[in-house]
């Protein structure tokens, strides 16, 4: 498993990256902003609007942080449960959702390799800008499988490779120069957001990922690219 610039043991990396997520939390949603240029926000407008939550539904939000994905999803009337291995983003989270107002969403420690919920019991599973985070991401795959219910919607949003010529080499280049002076600058933690590149940097491109989700049993998967798959939604069914 690949930590950074170095190898380290699976155990190690989960280690490091609750290690990340903790320095980061409360300086997080401020982050985001600065290094997207505020584009996540619409990246996680689309990502809900094709997730499509109807009222009544159960949706679990994996690694879902501090929140944004949840909170899009509340409006629907769904049953949101926002899960996160890392209790630090998820009481930012509910702070937030307090300020808000937003009442009814169940925030859960859970770490997305070995769920706690029974099989088959959501109509639909997002994760955002989680799953590159996780140490085994076959086995996560595999548990969003298990806890979904036949006809049950999967749905990923992540960083992948754009396929815009000259794009990709810009975007390398930002992202390897100005986010670690940002996240030192910003979250004085220029660590952490070297790791986040180099996270980016190792995950599968768009039909490695989109084979890895079919393994795990889903059907008729689907990828959007955005900015030529500088960012991508990929999706699934289980039927
Ligand atoms: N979904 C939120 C969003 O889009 O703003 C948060 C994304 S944040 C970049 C990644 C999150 O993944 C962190 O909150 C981190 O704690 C969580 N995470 C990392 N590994 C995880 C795991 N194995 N299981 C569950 N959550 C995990």
């Amino acid at each position: 498993v690949s930590f950074g610039y170095q190898e380290v043991a699976p155990d190690e990396k989960t280690r490091r990256v609750g290690q990340v997520f903790s320095n980061v939390a409360s300086r997080y949603d401020l982050m985001n902003d600065a290094m997207s240029g505020g584009l996540h926000r619409l990246w996680k407008d689309l990502f809900v609007r094709r997730v499509k939550p109807r009222m009544g539904e159960h949706i679990l939000d994996m690694a879902g942080g501090t929140g944004d994905i949840a909170f899009r999803m509340a409006p629907s009337g769904a049953a949101i449960t926002v899960a996160d291995i890392n209790p630090q983003m998820l009481e930012v989270g509910m702070e937030r959702a307090a300020k808000r107002g937003i009442d009814g969403l169940v925030w859960t420690e859970a770490n997305a390799e070995t769920l706690q919920f029974p099989d088959r019991f959501f109509d639909a599973y997002t994760i955002a800008f989680g799953i590159r985070n996780v140490t085994d991401i076959p086995k996560a795959l595999r548990e969003a499988h298990r806890v979904l219910r036949r006809g049950g919607r999967f749905f990923v949003l992540e960083f992948s490779t754009t396929v815009w010529p000259g794009f990709g080499q810009a975007y390398d280049a930002y992202s390897h120069h100005l986010v670690p002076r940002l996240g030192k600058l910003l979250a004085n933690d220029e660590d952490s957001y070297r790791y986040l590149i180099e996270s980016i940097r190792r995950f599968p491109d768009m039909p490695k990922f989109e084979g890895m989700i079919r393994d795990a049993g889903f059907a008729q998967t689907k990828v959007e690219p955005l900015l030529g798959g500088l960012v991508a939604i990929h999706s699934g069914w289980k039927i």
